[in-house]
């Protein structure tokens, strides 16, 4: 969509989702519920069962367990009717839609009238569409799985090196529209968001892991922590006056000064 047809949006502000906006994995969500409705098989937890409960009892990290279920989903979609994943998304999106951060969910609500809401996820595209339209993005940006003649996945991701590569997204998505970075807002919760992050005039670093914490410290980037129903900003440059009210929202608890 161009700026043209949508004269009001010229800003543009670009969201990671899983972890960011969502409060899990799409991907993961997906796999949950393909495993359960038997369309993968049982076995297929056993290639990230390990890394699962190491990440739960805080002995394993987020990254392992990730890459470990992204290698089972990628090996089981090979075969399996693209219109059975699909519906098992539709149930997901139905179940999981409203799992979300209060601070991103708010801040997409504040935005959405006058910034052009990019969102730019690792998850199945075909899972984050009806999730982004739930929030208003306007573009959407997902893994594509490739299909065969007969509607099966092949096991393929199409345009992966791109997919992975947020920086370009963001720079292709921003050049198409014609839109400025003046005044844009970034916000993700792992490393791979940093190469966005480092193009948009506000980052922020959203529950951040400790390699993205590093270097949002390094680069005075603020960080803000969402605990129970706490929003905390942690250091960082100013942030324009609409995102700090959703911070001090009266909805929360006081804190100290
Ligand atoms: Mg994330």
């Amino acid at each position: 969509m161009s700026t043209k047809n949508n004269p009001n949006k010229k800003k543009i502000a670009v969201f990671d989702i899983d972890g960011t906006v969502f409060r899990s994995s799409l991907m993961m969500e997906l796999l949950d519920a393909l495993i359960i409705e038997g369309i993968f098989p049982a076995r297929a937890k056993k290639i990230y069962e390990k890394e699962y409960h190491a990440w739960l009892n805080r002995k394993g990290s987020y990254e392992d367990y990730r890459k470990k279920f992204v290698l089972a989903y990628e090996k089981f979609i090979k075969g399996v009717k693209e219109e059975k994943v699909w519906e098992a998304a539709r149930k997901v999106m139905a179940f999981h839609k409203n799992s979300v951060y209060r601070f991103t969910r708010e801040l997409i609500l504040k935005l959405k009238k006058t910034y052009y809401l990019l969102a730019i996820s690792g998850s199945p595209r075909r899972i984050v569409k009806p999730f982004g339209d739930e929030f208003n993005f306007d573009k959407v940006y997902g893994c594509i799985f490739a299909t065969d003649k007969n509607g099966r996945f092949t096991g393929q991701i199409l345009y992966e090196k791109l997919i992975s590569d947020k920086e370009k997204i963001l720079t292709r998505a921003v050049n198409k529209g014609g839109f400025s970075l003046k005044g844009s807002i970034g916000v993700g919760d792992t490393e791979t968001d940093i190469p966005f992050l480092e193009l948009v005039e506000y980052p922020i670093a959203f529950n951040p892991n400790m390699e993205l914490y590093q270097v949002a410290l390094k680069k005075k980037w603020p960080i803000i922590v969402e605990r129970k129903n706490v929003i905390y900003k942690i250091g960082g440059k100013n942030l324009p006056q609409k995102i700090n009210n959703i911070i001090k929202n009266k909805f929360l608890a006081k804190r100290p000064k």
